[in-house]
């Protein structure tokens, strides 16, 4: 994905994503946000869905285009899994080792989704390189496993 391409899909995607009545803020990265987590959805107290992302400089400045650009389109699959009534729960357990199997599963299920929906939103948007996009990925499916305790290492 060319840079130019990013920012544009970025604001794309932005405007697509208000406009399905989905909230979606970005914040700057406070302490109490671990450093890997780069966005997140979430039913907030108005019962609305929200998507927040997670700046490390500025809360109006994006990083990363094409990061952020996918950390936004896999959030946004989230909302679609949520739309669609597939989301096993309204609010997922956080990701740990003492959940049960089947709780573990449904998270791992849960993040498949949204990456296979994220793939879809953004194939429609024209999108045919997704080398950054499966990295993305499979760094966020290591962090998974981690937090499910289902490898080793800290
Ligand atoms: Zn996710």
């Amino acid at each position: 994905m060319k840079t130019a391409d990013a920012t544009s899909l970025h604001s794309e995607l932005w405007a697509r994503i208000e406009a399905d009545s989905i909230i979606l803020r970005a914040h700057i990265r406070l302490g109490s946000i671990e450093p890997e987590t780069q966005g997140e959805f979430f039913i907030n107290k108005l019962g609305e869905p929200q998507i927040n992302v997670y700046r490390d400089r500025r809360a109006d400045t994006v990083d990363d285009y094409e990061r952020e650009l996918i950390t936004l389109v896999h959030e946004y699959g989230h909302a679609i899994s949520h739309l669609k009534g597939q989301r096993p729960r309204e609010e997922m357990p956080e990701a740990s080792a003492e959940l049960t199997p089947a709780d573990k599963q449904a998270i791992q299920d849960e993040e498949a989704r949204a990456w296979t929906y994220g793939h879809e939103v953004l194939s429609a948007m024209g999108v045919t390189d997704f080398e950054a996009f499966e990295k993305q990925k499979a760094e966020a499916d290591a962090i998974y496993l981690r937090r499910l305790g289902l490898v080793g290492g800290p």
